[in-house]
């Protein structure tokens, strides 16, 4: 076996038939499609993703000692095994077609892992993975939510988001601190936002860097003209926005060529 590494966030999944109910959890049309689980540790989610024989499977895993128990016991995998960190690989080299997304993700970086899907969204159409509840939590909550942040809203405007099932600390090995939540992102028909994306996301961000501000003093960093600043929307917290309001707010500091860096 390979001896769990805290640092790597691994928690070793037990329950074959947790396993089972995730990699169920994609939901596939029938056609041949690839399929990248990030972080598969000893194997426990791909076990079941390679008899489905649908699925092209290529594993990304950044621990040296599990790569090489997954070649062992998945020699038909060996030449899609990657070994390295999912935050720094080129994807957009390595992938050139869609490809879905799966894993149980290490705790403690799976915020990154989303900013990174985000970049890939147009080839990524769906992504199930099980991750921390209070994440899986936030990830899904609509405005109005005190949890409600910068990643509901990014993910939202992209992906459709279900909340699927929790999962116990007792079935892993070790049992993480924190309760686990399985979620699955379904890209959404918003082919682009209809304004400046990446206005968009430093919008997002900056709003809720003070997220008990309104968002005309939040923004101020920003330098707003004052016909936008003064509008009654910012009159609002960044947690009361909604996606669309988000996207509006954006479309609207563009026309007033407000040059954000
Ligand atoms: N899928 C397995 C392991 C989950 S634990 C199971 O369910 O049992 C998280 C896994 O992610 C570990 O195998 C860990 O080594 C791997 N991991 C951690 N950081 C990573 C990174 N930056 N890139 C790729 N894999 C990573």
């Amino acid at each position: 076996m390979v001896r769990p590494k805290k640092f790597l966030g691994q928690h070793f999944l037990k329950d074959q038939n947790i396993a089972l109910k995730i990699v169920d959890s994609l939901k596939l049309d029938g056609s041949k499609q690839v399929v990248v689980e990030i972080g598969p540790g000893t194997g426990v989610l791909t076990q079941y993703l390679i008899k489905n024989s649908d699925l092209a499977v290529s594993l990304i895993e950044i621990d040296r000692e599990s790569v090489a128990y997954l070649k062992e016991h998945f020699p038909s995998l060996s030449n899609k095994i990657i070994e390295g960190d999912f935050l720094e690989m080129d994807l957009a080299a390595m992938f050139t077609n869609n490809y879905l997304v799966i894993g149980n993700f290490p705790y403690n970086i799976s915020s990154q892992i989303f900013f990174r899907i985000l970049e890939q969204r147009n080839q990524v159409p769906q992504v199930v993975c099980m991750l921390q509840k209070e994440v899986a939590d936030r990830i899904a909550e609509k405005e109005g939510s005190k949890t409600y942040g910068i990643l509901s809203v990014l993910l939202q405007a992209y992906y459709n988001i279900e909340y699927l099932f929790k999962v116990p600390p007792g079935v892993f090995h070790p049992p993480p601190k924190v309760m686990s939540a399985v979620i699955r992102l379904t890209r959404n028909d918003r082919a682009t936002l209809d304004c400046d994306e990446r206005l968009f996301q430093r919008v997002v961000k900056q709003a809720f860097q003070n997220r008990r501000k309104t968002l005309r003093n939040a923004l101020k960093p920003l330098n707003l003209e004052a016909s936008i600043s003064e509008m009654p929307l910012l009159n609002n917290r960044a947690e009361q926005l909604s996606v669309e309001q988000f996207i509006h707010l954006t479309k609207l500091i563009e026309a007033a060529g407000e040059r954000v860096c």
